[in-house]
């Protein structure tokens, strides 16, 4: 039943995107748990600031892998007192698995896809496993792969929501500037994604947003969110029917 109400909904949702989406995703009838997924980069407060406005109760996950610039945990600091965000939850690897897996802190160099999985993508999991949606800040125009996200997909178990995907850049300049949107301190220096410091570098002009990430290297996704796109029906899992 649950699962039956939640894609009749969706097709729904598939027709909003923005604050209109958000708010049918974050009010959702069907009982789905829903949390936002977040880096505290660039472009986040955006999104954050949107979800601030329909309910600042909604968890906001992020991941703390030991590596980010200090100026993005000050950041995010910054805007949970700005949007008043009520239950940010910072996930990190466990110590034992850091020390047992990247003891000199140098794995990101000889094998960035093996550090990503322990420093983002398997605390990442851990707590997304508590929620059926997750919001995400993705764009269609940061390319890499992500042209062709649509506004809803479904990964694995859970049902991705990209209230942006279809945003612009200017789009998001606009919502900064309208709204009065603190920025990340490393924008005005020339980032236009931000993730690890060890990761990232200035974007240079011409060059797309995402340009920065791995810079060099064939690796383009921290491996959070899927590079395809599957729009199947969501189903429920079976203790949640
Ligand atoms: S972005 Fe770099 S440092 Fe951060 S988890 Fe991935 S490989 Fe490791």
């Amino acid at each position: 039943m649950k699962t039956e109400l939640i894609n009749t909904m969706i097709k729904t949702w598939r027709k909003l995107d923005g604050g209109a989406l958000l708010k049918a995703v974050i009010l959702n009838e069907a009982d789905a748990r829903v949390a936002v997924s977040s880096s505290f980069g660039a472009e986040s407060a955006v999104l954050l600031g949107l979800v601030a406005e329909i309910d600042p109760s909604t968890p906001v996950l992020t991941v703390d892998t030991g590596k980010l610039f200090d100026e993005t945990i000050e950041y995010r600091n910054r805007l949970v007192d700005h949007f008043g965000l009520l239950d940010v939850r910072i996930v990190s690897a466990p110590l034992g698995l850091i020390d047992s897996t990247d003891a000199d802190g140098d794995l990101h160099q000889s094998n960035p896809d093996l550090c990503c999985q322990v420093r983002k993508v398997m605390p990442h999991a851990q707590a997304a496993a508590d929620f059926d949606i997750l919001i995400t800040g993705r764009k269609q125009f940061h390319g890499e792969g992500r042209q062709a996200l649509p506004t809803v997909n479904i990964e694995g178990q859970h049902i991705k929501v990209n209230p942006l995907a279809t945003w612009s850049e200017a789009d998001i300049e606009d919502a900064f500037q309208t709204h009065q949107i603190p920025r990340h301190p490393l924008v005005v220096e020339g980032y236009r994604s931000i993730g690890c410091a060890t990761c990232t570098l200035k974007t240079g002009t011409g060059q797309n947003a995402r340009a920065g990430r791995w810079a060099g290297q064939t690796k383009t996704e921290c491996g959070l969110h899927s590079a395809t796109f599957d729009t199947f029906q969501f189903k429920f899992a079976e203790n949640r029917q």
